[in-house]
């Protein structure tokens, strides 16, 4: 899986195939039985779901009267759910049948989508593996001849930055054969995909392409950006509680949009310890340059309007480094 980030303020949004971009896989339930204890406290019938993928992944729902709900929230029918569960099926034969590694990757999966604006997280299945008795997460990427001597020194900070962050609990090593390795390009070779700034989420089990473009994408806070998605972080405003803080402007959203910004991810280990921050070098801007419309039809309008009022220090969407949050929420996954 890939996510696109068209973040950069500059017209560089890339294009990807629907088989490539936010293809989320089913993994916690949305509903956990703490959760169900106390819906069934209450007089409504509401029945526990569950469906088994043919990837052995399954996914947990609370029925009531038709919907799907999450508490209070209905997050869409049953039919629709049921043709979610149809689509991903179809996607796992053509991820199949194009070579596309599915173990890891795919653990992330959108279910509901479009139709119930939430996906399902499980970060632990695309975590960089700490090798048994050591402190430490080693991340392998290709030697970076693929970038101009700018990416590289973009990528080299960032990695810096990280390693700093984490007290070297992450550390970066250059291999051509590590058996699981980033290679940087700035012209990507990811099929349909002609350019921006984009990495998959998670490990990939192998070798995974995290791009760079030329063309905005290679300062220190993007390659940070990026290489955060290669090692497992989500989108800010891609939180379960981000309706809280911003209201997504969704008429203007393309249908990659709705994907790289409307989606929600029920990453509740993230949202249970951290809290929402603007301030995230994972936060997309509020306003986003984007002539070719590839994630909003119209750039003088927002992609969200903020339901908080902020401090004039904050920035949302910065890309100068690591938020408060940021590193912790790091430090929390690779310590
Ligand atoms: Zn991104």
């Amino acid at each position: 899986m890939l996510t696109a980030c068209s973040d950069s303020g500059t017209a560089t949004s890339p294009v990807a195939p629907a088989s490539f971009v936010e293809a989320i896989a089913p993994g916690a339930p949305v509903v956990k039985e703490g959760d169900l204890a106390a819906l069934s406290l209450e007089a409504d019938p509401k029945i526990l779901r569950s469906h088994t993928f043919s990837d052995g992944k399954v996914f947990d729902y609370v029925e009531y009267q038709g919907n799907v709900i999450d508490g209070d929230a209905i997050l869409g029918t049953v039919q629709g759910l049921e043709a979610q569960f149809v689509a991903y099926e179809d996607e796992l034969k053509s991820a199949k049948a194009q070579g596309i590694k599915t173990q890891g990757a795919m653990t992330n999966r959108c279910v509901g989508g479009i139709y119930f604006g939430a996906c399902v997280s499980n970060w632990q299945g695309v975590r960089w593996p700490k090798p048994y008795g050591q402190s430490w997460t080693p991340v392998y990427y290709e030697p970076l001849s693929n970038l101009s001597s700018q990416g590289q020194q973009a990528v080299l900070s960032a990695m810096t930055d990280i390693q700093n962050a984490t007290f070297q609990h992450i550390l970066f090593f250059q291999s051509s054969s590590a058996s699981n390795r980033i290679y940087f390009t700035q012209n990507s070779d990811a099929p349909g995909v002609t350019g921006g700034c984009f990495s998959p989420i998670g490990l990939q089990d192998g070798r995974q392409q995290l791009n760079l473009d030329i063309a905005g994408c290679q300062d220190k806070g993007r390659a940070i950006h990026e290489i955060l998605h290669a090692l497992g972080m989500m989108h800010e405003q891609s939180r379960p509680d981000r309706d809280n803080y911003i209201t997504i402007n969704n008429s203007n959203l393309t249908p990659l949009g709705v994907q790289n910004i409307g989606f929600k991810y029920w990453d509740r280990d993230m949202t249970e310890h951290t809290p929402f921050d603007f301030g995230s070098i994972m936060m997309y801007p509020q306003t986003l340059n984007d002539p070719q419309q590839k994630f909003i039809y119209n750039s003088s309008q927002p992609l969200y309007f903020l339901n908080v009022s902020l401090p004039g220090t904050v920035n949302p969407g910065q890309r100068d480094g690591l938020s408060a949050s940021d590193i912790a929420t790091l430090n929390m996954r690779y310590q």
